[in-house]
C-alpha cells in the first residue's frame, strides 16, 4: 500500500519563507527586515551575549558535560533561577513556593505544555488572545487540546495605539474559565503594551470574571530592564492574588535561540496542589519529549543564579535596548526628514524590536518587489535589521511606499 499520496501539502508559513526568499534574491540592495525576530547588531550578526560566550567558556574548561538525562521537569537550579526572574526573589509566591517550573522546549514548549496541562488536566477549552497575535499562539493552543479560539481587541489601526477599552470589554464578555494569553512586555507584533494601570485593570478583569491569565514572557529585559519588565506578572501575582501561568522563553533575553531554553511557570494559591501538579507535568512531559536537553539550560542557569552574571546580563540587555532605542529614532528621524506624509511618532514609541508600520500588504508587496525588502506582510518589521548602511534606502522605499 502507498500511504502518502494523499498528504495534503500543508500551508507555507510566512515566517520560514521571509529568508529563503530574500536569499535569493540577487538585488545588492535587497534587506531581510525580520530575521526571524532576533536581535542583530550593527554589523548584520546575531550577537551572542559577552556572558553566555564567558560562561560557555567555564562549562568547557570544567570538562566534558555531563550527558545523563536530565529529570522530566528539567535542572532544578535553572527552573527556580527562572521562576524568581519572573516574580521577583522577594515576591510571596516565591517565597512560599507556591509554584511549579518546568523547563521546556524555548517559550514554544513552554506554551505547549502549559496548553496540555490547562486543556487536559483542568479541562479548560476556551482561550483568547490579542488580535493581532504572534502567530503561532493559535497553533499550540489548538495542538495542546483547546477546542476554542477567540481574540480580544488589541491594535486599534486608526489611533496606531491599544485599543483598551475594547480589550476591557471583549475580556468582560468572555466565557468564565477561559484562558487568556498576555503578552507580558514588548508585544509581538504591535510592540505597543498596556500602562501598569491597564494591567491592574486587565488583572480585575480576570479575577472578577474567573479567567486564567497566562502570560507569555518573552523579551523580559527589553524595554525597561529585567525587573521593571516583569512588573505585570508579579503584580496578577502578589498584589491581586491571582493564580496565573507563565511561559518564558530565554531565545531573546539571554539570545540563546537554537538551545531551546524555557520554562513554564504554574502559581498555585497554596502548596497543597504543587506536587499534584508536578506530577501531572510529569507525565505530560514524559508523553511528548520525556526530558529535556541540558545544555542552554545550565548556561542559563549560570547567569541566573550567579550575582556578577546576573549584572552582566544586565549591562548586555542594556546594549540591545540602546541599539533598539537608536534606530527606532533614526528611521523615524530620517523618515520626517524625507517629509513622508502621516504620522510615524509610533516609530519611536512602540517598544521592543517590532516596528508595526501599520502598512497595507499592498505596499509590503511594493517595497519587495519594487526595493527588495522583505517583511512581514501583516507589516511588522525587525527594527534591529536596519543599521548605518541600509538605513536612508529603506526609509526612502518606505516613504516611496507612502505618497
Ligand atoms: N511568544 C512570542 C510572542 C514570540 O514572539 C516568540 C518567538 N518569536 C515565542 C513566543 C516563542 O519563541 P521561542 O520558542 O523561540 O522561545
Amino acid at each position: 500500500a502507498k500511504f502518502f499520496n494523499n498528504v495534503p501539502q500543508g500551508e507555507c508559513l510566512e515566517i520560514f519563507s521571509i529568508g529563503p526568499n530574500c536569499k535569493k534574491d540577487p538585488s545588492p540592495h535587497k534587506a531581510d527586515l525580520c530575521v526571524a525576530g532576533s536581535f542583530i547588531t550593527e554589523e548584520g550578526d546575531l550577537w551572542v551575549f559577552p556572558v553566555v560566550q564567558k560562561v560557555e567558556k567555564e562549562i568547557a574548561a570544567g570538562g566534558i558535560d555531563c550527558k545523563g538525562y536530565l529529570p522530566a521537569l528539567g535542572l532544578e537550579e535553572f527552573t527556580t533561577g527562572a521562576v524568581k526572574l519572573a516574580l521577583g526573589a522577594e515576591s510571596k509566591a516565591f517565597c512560599e513556593k507556591r509554584f511549579v517550573g518546568v523547563q521546556t522546549l524555548s517559550g514554544t514548549g513552554a506554551l505547549r505544555v502549559t496548553a496540555e496541562f490547562l486543556a487536559k488536566v483542568l479541562n479548560l477549552n476556551t482561550f483568547y488572545v490579542s488580535a493581532p497575535t504572534w502567530e503561532n499562539h493559535h497553533r499550540i493552543f489548538l495542538a495542546g487540546g483547546f477546542k476554542h479560539k477567540r481574540e480580544y481587541r488589541y491594535w486599534n489601526a486608526e489611533t496606531r495605539s491599544l485599543d483598551f477599552n475594547g480589550m476591557i470589554q471583549d475580556l468582560q464578555e468572555a466565557p468564565e474559565n477561559s484562558v487568556v494569553i498576555l503578552q507580558t512586555v514588548a508585544h509581538n507584533p504591535t510592540g505597543v503594551d498596556p500602562t501598569p494601570v491597564q494591567w491592574k485593570e486587565i488583572g480585575r478583569v480576570c479575577k472578577d470574571r474567573n479567567l486564567f491569565p497566562v502570560f507569555d514572557c518573552v523579551r523580559q529585559g527589553f524595554v525597561t530592564d529585567l525587573q521593571t519588565d516583569a512588573w505585570n506578572m508579579r503584580c496578577f501575582a502578589d498584589e491581586l492574588g491571582l493564580e496565573i501561568a507563565i511561559c518564558q522563553s530565554f531565545a531573546k533575553n539571554l539570545a540563546l535561540y537554537n538551545e531551546r531554553v524555557g520554562n513554564a511557570t504554574i502559581v498555585t494559591q497554596d502548596t497543597s496542589s504543587v506536587y499534584k501538579i508536578k506530577s501531572q507535568m510529569t507525565l505530560i512531559v514524559r508523553g511528548n519529549y520525556s526530558n529535556p536537553p541540558a545544555h542552554g539550560a545550565r548556561i542559563a542557569a549560570k547567569i541566573l543564579n550567579d550575582p556578577d552574571n546576573f549584572e552582566q546580563l544586565a549591562d548586555n540587555l542594556k546594549i540591545v535596548r540602546c541599539r533598539v532605542t537608536e534606530m527606532r529614532t533614526k528611521l523615524y528621524d530620517k523618515l520626517v526628514e524625507l517629509g513622508t506624509p502621516g504620522d510615524w511618532s509610533h516609530v519611536k514609541s512602540q517598544l521592543g524590536i517590532f516596528v508595526y508600520s501599520g502598512m497595507t500588504p499592498p505596499q509590503v508587496d511594493y517595497l519587495r518587489t519594487k526595493y527588495h525588502l522583505y517583511m512581514f506582510r501583516s507589516c511588522h518589521i525587525n527594527v534591529c535589521t536596519l543599521n548605518s548602511k541600509n538605513l536612508d534606502y529603506v526609509a526612502t522605499a518606505i516613504h516611496d511606499a507612502n505618497p
